[in-house]
């Protein structure tokens, strides 16, 4: 099976990938970087990460007529009631890096407590074929730590702590970061909706 990866980020289409060749054996997969070098990028105007992936994957189907799949993902942060949410990659402003928003989120918590810093990633998949859509939410409990560690993946990875683990996403190694993140939920919950489809 071919599927298009509707996104520009080098991180989230290694993960996607990784994970989709964990539980779609066949699958062929490739990215808009391959189908358009130039770049296409599909403004995310939605209000819901749910709207955002919609957008993504439905834009990249209609252009391509490729089976394409888009991740749309937000960190939750109880304390402060929710955010950054649906504006996660642009928190500390349009142009933010992954150091700027790290570091708003750390600002925005200090002084809370341990107890306090709970959060959670939340990733919603969209699919969109010729035959159908659908839809796959993955969820990632966790807390914020009180300071950054670790270098591997990417984005908040060095200030989330998953709950039961002392380590943070860029301290695991990537098939562990997999086995527990919200996108490796997203994706094994899509995978069994597709098979449950095609029986
Ligand atoms: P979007 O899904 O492209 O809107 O990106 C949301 C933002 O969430 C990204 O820019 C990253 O900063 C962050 N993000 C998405 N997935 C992860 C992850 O697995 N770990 C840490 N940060 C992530």
């Amino acid at each position: 099976m071919k599927l298009l990866l509707a996104t520009n980020n080098a991180h989230k289409r290694e993960e996607m990938e990784a994970i989709l060749k964990q539980v779609i054996p066949d699958v062929e997969v490739v990215s808009i970087a391959d189908v358009y070098p130039e770049g296409i990028d599909v403004e995310e105007t939605g209000e819901t990460l749910e709207e955002n992936a919609y957008l993504k994957a439905k834009t990249l189907y209609d252009l391509t007529g490729l089976p394409t799949i888009a991740d749309d993902t937000g960190l939750e942060v109880d304390a402060l009631n929710g955010q950054p949410g649906v504006r996660t990659a642009r928190f500390a402003g349009e142009n933010a890096t992954y150091q700027d928003n790290v570091n708003l989120t750390l600002e925005k918590l200090h002084g809370v407590p341990a107890e306090e810093r709970l959060a959670k990633f939340r990733t919603v998949i969209c699919f969109c074929s010729d035959v159908r859509t659908v839809f796959a939410e993955g969820v990632c409990e966790g807390r914020i730590a009180e300071a950054t560690s670790g270098t591997a993946g990417f984005g908040y990875d060095p200030i989330f702590l998953p709950t039961g683990s002392t380590r943070t996403f860029a301290e695991m190694e990537s098939g562990e970061k997999h086995e527990l993140s919200h996108r490796g939920r997203a994706l094994r919950e899509f995978a069994t909706l597709l098979e449950q489809y095609n029986q």
